[in-house]
């Protein structure tokens, strides 16, 4: 049987059945639903898409795939030259992985050997933010901040090795004066905090990270799993902000397959790069750079760029914010909206309770959690979808008691 994730099966509710998927509908064979969720947030351009499914197809004429160590191939090599001149600064150096939470464990493991290849070992800690969520393998659960996920992790004790600040310049200055020379990374989900809450905070935070990790040597991750591909309204966060090593998954395949990237800065790669074979990174997944993966993933980055996919994005944060103008509740805190996310943070969970089946009755397939209601749409979504997506959220508060 299927062990379901994130569910006390004992209690679960059945899961909706899938039978086939096109554009923004998931189907269930008797009804259709937009998946306001894009399967978590990584189907970007719509199931089924003509160009996605052409790729892999031809792809795996030639061959699914091939390891790398010791081989490589095509399709890998053209990815890693895209995302190099595709990304901002000089964010030239790929490592591919399966998941984004693995991304993240290459990421933090670059930067602690990054400073143990200068005889810098003390350099044990990370600067991370409260709230925040980078996967749910040990090390990233460590580096997180979220009860609901990482509470197993009790069990261990505090972590000596990560310390936890607010968004806030204050803090991140004290932060920085305390622990600097014990520091080897600050490793943020920039702008926007998804599993955590979908928080959202101001750039002028991560500028002044920047500064500070740049007074003190001291290595800036991004984790944009979530946010990058557009989906706070920026290409990327790292456009706006140059972080040492740069981290993205998700919607990094169009959501075809699980793959990530974690994309080091010449500085960075510069740290392993020399004539002592204990200088290398050990580190390889079994499928990294899976031909699959990296077909589709070309394929889906041809299809953000010709078909101007931030215009797309600003139309459904535009539409999003002409919708929720007039929406406000008493059980409601706070509503939040960036780029191609929206979220409805009510006061007490206990008002969410029900709302998924409410909306598979009208044609939506949402998941909320915690205290939050949210959206985060396909970006080839149709005005009246959204539209349609945002009326439900609303009308669960209308509705009569
Ligand atoms: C989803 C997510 C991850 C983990 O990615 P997986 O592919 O599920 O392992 C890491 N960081 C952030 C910010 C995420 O949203």
């Amino acid at each position: 049987m299927i062990w379901y994730p994130y569910e006390q099966m004992k209690t679960m509710k059945e899961p909706w059945k899938i039978v086939d998927a096109e554009g923004v509908y998931l189907d269930t064979g008797e009804k259709k639903l937009i998946d306001s969720v894009s399967s978590w947030w990584s189907v970007i351009h719509g199931y089924k898409h003509p160009d996605l499914n052409q790729a892999i197809i031809s792809q795996a004429e030639k061959f699914s795939h091939v390891m790398l160590g010791g081989l490589t191939h095509e399709p890998v090599q053209k990815l890693a030259e895209k995302l190099q001149s595709w990304l901002p600064g000089d964010l030239d150096y790929s490592f591919f992985s399966d998941s984004g939470s693995v991304a993240v464990e290459v990421a933090l493991k670059m930067a602690l050997q990054y400073y143990m290849n200068r005889g810098e070992e003390q350099r044990t800690m990370i600067l991370s933010l409260e709230h925040s969520y980078h996967g749910d393998t040990f090390k990233t659960m460590e580096a997180g901040d979220d009860e609901d996920y990482h509470f197993v992790l009790r069990a261990y004790g505090a972590s000596p090795h990560v310390v936890h600040i607010p968004t806030q310049t204050e803090a991140l200055e004290e932060a920085f004066l305390r622990y600097h020379d014990r520091l080897n990374c600050m490793l943020v989900e920039p702008l926007l905090q998804g599993a955590g809450g979908m928080r959202m905070y101001d750039v002028s935070f991560l500028k002044r990270a920047r500064k500070l990790c740049d007074a003190y040597g001291i290595l800036l991750i991004f984790d944009e799993v979530a946010t990058g591909f557009g989906r706070t309204g920026n290409r990327f966060v790292a456009d706006l902000v140059l972080p040492d090593i740069l981290v993205l998954g998700k919607a990094l395949t169009g959501g075809y397959i699980g793959h990530a990237v974690t994309v080091a800065s010449r500085k960075v790669f510069e740290g392993f790069y020399d004539d002592n074979p204990e200088h290398a990174l050990m580190h390889g997944p079994t499928f990294m750079g899976n031909a699959l993966a990296c077909s589709v993933a070309l394929k889906s980055i041809e299809i953000f760029e010709k078909q101007d996919y931030m215009a797309k994005i600003r139309r459904i944060e535009e539409i999003t914010r002409r919708e929720m103008k007039d929406f406000s509740d008493p059980r409601v805190k706070e509503v939040r909206i960036m780029g191609g996310c929206v979220c409805v943070e009510v006061k007490d969970a206990a008002t969410l309770k029900g709302y998924q089946q409410f909306a598979f009755e009208r044609g939506v397939f949402s998941r909320p959690f915690l205290k939050y209601l949210y959206a985060m749409v396909p970006y080839i979504i149709k005005e009246e979808e959204l539209v349609k997506v945002l009326g439900c959220m609303k009308e669960w508060f209308g509705r009569k008691r």
